[in-house]
């Protein structure tokens, strides 16, 4: 039946997204540019609304999105597991990953990366200086909800991810419990997340089918508006966060493997692999064979890396945090003309760090937890304003930014894992590299 009806929605549906985005940003930048010369600033009402619909399609995903893949996420941690290592892998894995978004932040901070787009929302501005402006103790107990339900329907990140990583941590407990109903319903309670994930993720697969309208449309309002010199800030952009991954490489893993005793050419050249798949894939999970095969090479003790790594694709994403440092600063500078207030950045590290726990390790699922971010920094990426515009240009270079990230999610998990295994002599015999 399929082969008899190819047409252009199934050879549409079959193109590499990762080139139809990029077309549909080429495509939106044109005419935008072309508008702009014509003196065109805005976009006919039925156009602008296939933008609408796309920033829509998006912010509708990230509250299911949070709670589905921290639960998820949490729970996968299996308290059978977290002996001496599994904690210091974790604690390990959470604090590089704060690391990197400082980094990111530094990176974001030096290059200043910023599309100068005409319609500076004061107004909202002023609303977005409210995160920085309540006083630390509030922040703090603010993060615990008085009400679950009120925290999800006003979309209070914060709260959300509090509550779900609690429940995920109670699941996992609860699912090797030995009262056999407990953990019979409660694996049922888990499967039901970890389902609720996988739909969030076919139909976040299906909203990027939809992308390259959304993009191309959304990108020619803002160089219809903006003319042709924006085009530079994506290149400001990507070399920021490419330049906070190699830092992050260099300081953080070159730094632990040091303090580790590990050889790092060795190391480096067993780890290209999974790294280059990585990079290819954009996908942590897609990876994991790979990397579970360098950390086999490298001499890591099966019983660690079996857990460890697949934990990694779940929980740690070094690359995905320090993007979120040099994305948000972009979105900030782009729409409100201002640098991050440094409670805002304290807020980010925090709000990024656990956001990598909830990132699946898909292509381009750290840019839903981008906008959850910026949800969080109370700066949504509300449809019909200039953030949905510069929100847009990010997604438009995403998957260039994608797969340094994805690149970096998998090096942070081997050379996380290689390290804890090392120091605590969970590495066999025969390693010659370790
Ligand atoms: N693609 C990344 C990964 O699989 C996640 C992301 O989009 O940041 O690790």
């Amino acid at each position: 039946m399929g082969e008899k009806k190819k047409g252009f929605f199934k050879a549409y549906l079959e193109f590499n997204v990762l080139y139809k985005i990029l077309i549909g940003l080429a495509v939106g930048a044109i005419v935008g540019i072309i508008l702009a010369s014509c003196n065109v600033t805005a976009l006919p009402a039925w156009i602008s609304m296939f933008g609408t619909i796309f920033t829509r399609l998006l912010k509708m995903i990230i509250i299911p999105m949070i709670v589905g893949s921290l639960v998820v996420g949490a729970s996968s941690v299996s308290p059978a597991n977290v002996g001496k290592v599994g904690v210091r892998i974790i604690i390990i894995y959470l604090i590089t990953s704060a690391i990197a978004v400082v980094i990111g932040l530094i990176m974001g901070s030096i290059f200043q990366p910023h599309a100068e787009l005409a319609a500076v929302e004061k107004l909202a501005a002023d609303a977005a200086g409210k995160v920085a402006d309540t006083n630390v103790w509030s922040v703090i107990y603010n993060i615990i909800p008085t009400s679950v339900l009120s925290s999800l329907v006003s979309e209070t990140v914060l709260q959300v991810i509090f509550f779900s990583l609690l429940f995920g941590m109670c699941l996992s407990f609860m699912k090797v419990s030995k009262d056999e109903r407990i953990a019979r319903i409660s694996n049922t309670m888990f499967d039901i997340f970890d389902c609720l994930t996988e739909i969030m993720l076919k139909i976040v697969a299906g909203i990027m089918q939809y992308a390259p309208i959304g993009v191309a449309v959304l990108i020619c309002e803002v160089f219809a508006k903006n003319g042709a010199k924006v085009a530079g800030a994506l290149g400001t952009v990507t070399l920021a966060c490419y330049f906070g991954y190699i830092l992050h490489v260099v300081l953080v893993y070159g730094g632990i493997l040091k303090l580790g005793g590990i050889k790092i050419g060795p190391f480096f050249k067993e780890a290209s692999v999974p790294f280059i798949t990585a990079f290819v894939t954009r996908s942590s999970n897609g990876t994991l064979p790979k990397t579970m095969q360098a950390a086999d090479n490298l001499g890591v003790d099966k019983e660690v890396y079996a857990f460890s790594l697949p934990l990694g694709a779940t929980i740690n994403m070094d690359g995905t945090a320090c993007y979120q440092g040099v994305c948000s600063i972009f979105l900030v500078m782009s729409v409100y003309g201002r640098m991050l207030t440094f409670g805002e950045m304290g807020m980010l590290v925090l709000l990024a760090t656990l956001a990598s726990i909830g990132t699946a390790g898909v292509p381009g699922a750290g840019a839903i937890m981008l906008a959850m971010c910026m949800q969080g920094l109370n700066m949504p990426i509300t449809p019909g304003t200039t953030m949905a515009g510069a929100y847009a240009m990010i997604l438009g270079v995403d998957a260039i930014l994608d797969m340094g990230r994805t690149a970096l999610n998998v090096f942070g998990d081997l050379t996380c894992t290689s390290v804890v295994a090392k120091k605590l002599g969970f590495v066999r015999k025969d390693a010659i590299i370790l």
